[in-house]
């Protein structure tokens, strides 16, 4: 398993792969899938992305994870300015890079940062976030926005901070296509929730996706939306399809004071969003930093 995503790793470093919104089957042979994803954590002097990429090794080391996903805020806290920027190596490889798997990133707002507050001095290219899956044996974002295959699970990556029409059409064109024969459930992610216990839960971008991307969810029997922004540790469950955040990447964690009625469980932790699918099973585990699961027994939906 581990031989075959090098393969595809090796393959993705072609500069034919950027761009290309459309992967295809990484893995087409898995009849199963592990991985990981979680968000809000390239932060300098802090040590909590330490902790969650220990654990993140540790579950690695007892169950092998194929791939993972960022949830976007990737570098606090105003993005990276070039492809040749420090954080790249301080934030990204140092901590992801000897997990050897491919991460499938998307961007948060602070990978856009536009020169305000804090980065008065100093704004993200979240095109660099791009150019630097040529760079990189880990780092994977063909484009802003992209899809793929891998075994039984059908990824959407979604841009939420730039969300605009025309990728609402692009998600809901290809949701409405039939999925590629092999798979058996459907993963959409990006950085904004749709719904949240958390301080985001009035963001107008939060509001925005409840009315233009979660009925396209519905609508299209997407099983799971993984999503970060808020940070902390959170499961909702909203016209059946299964919401997780995962924003406790390796910034401070914040309080989860009021709960969304449509909340099932929620902590401010660190900590990532372990995923297991087979043909008949799809199992979503949140993981602290000391591998206790947020619910026991973890969420599981079967075929
Ligand atoms: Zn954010």
């Amino acid at each position: 398993m581990t031989t075959a995503v090098w393969a595809v790793a090796a393959w993705a470093l072609a500069p034919g792969a950027l761009a290309q919104q459309n992967l295809g089957a990484l893995l087409p042979a898995a009849v199963s899938i592990h991985f990981v994803a979680f968000g809000d954590f390239g932060r300098r002097g802090k040590p909590w992305e330490a902790q969650v990429a220990e654990a993140i090794a540790r579950r690695n080391a007892s169950d092998p994870v194929q791939l993972g996903l960022t949830l976007g805020d990737n570098f606090y806290e105003c993005g990276v300015k070039s492809v040749h920027d420090a954080a790249f190596h301080d934030l990204w490889e140092v901590f992801y890079g000897p997990l050897k798997i491919p991460f499938y990133a998307t961007l948060g707002n602070h990978d856009y940062a536009r020169g305000e507050g804090a980065c008065a001095f100093g704004s993200g290219d979240p095109q660099a976030e791009v150019e630097y899956t040529r760079l990189s044996r880990t780092w994977r974002m063909p484009a802003r926005y992209y899809m793929f295959t891998a075994g039984p699970v059908q990824f959407f990556a979604l841009d939420t901070v730039a969300w605009d029409r025309r990728e609402r059409a692009w998600i809901e064109r290809q949701l409405s296509e039939p999925p590629p024969a092999g798979v058996v459930w459907r993963v959409v992610y990006g950085h904004h929730p749709v719904y949240t216990s958390g301080r985001h839960h009035i963001d107008p971008r939060v509001k925005q996706l409840q009315r233009e991307l979660l009925p396209l969810l519905v609508a299209h029997h997407v099983d799971l939306y993984a999503a970060g922004h808020d940070h902390d540790l959170e499961h909702l469950r909203v016209e059946g399809v299964d919401l997780f955040i995962a924003g406790g990447g390796g910034d401070e964690v914040r309080g989860v004071e009021r709960r969304e009625r449509h909340s099932l469980a929620a902590a401010s932790a660190h900590g990532f969003l372990d995923v297991e699918a087979d043909r008949l099973r799809l199992r979503g585990t949140l993981f602290d930093t000391d591998l206790h699961s947020l619910e026991n027994p973890p969420w599981e939906k079967t075929r």
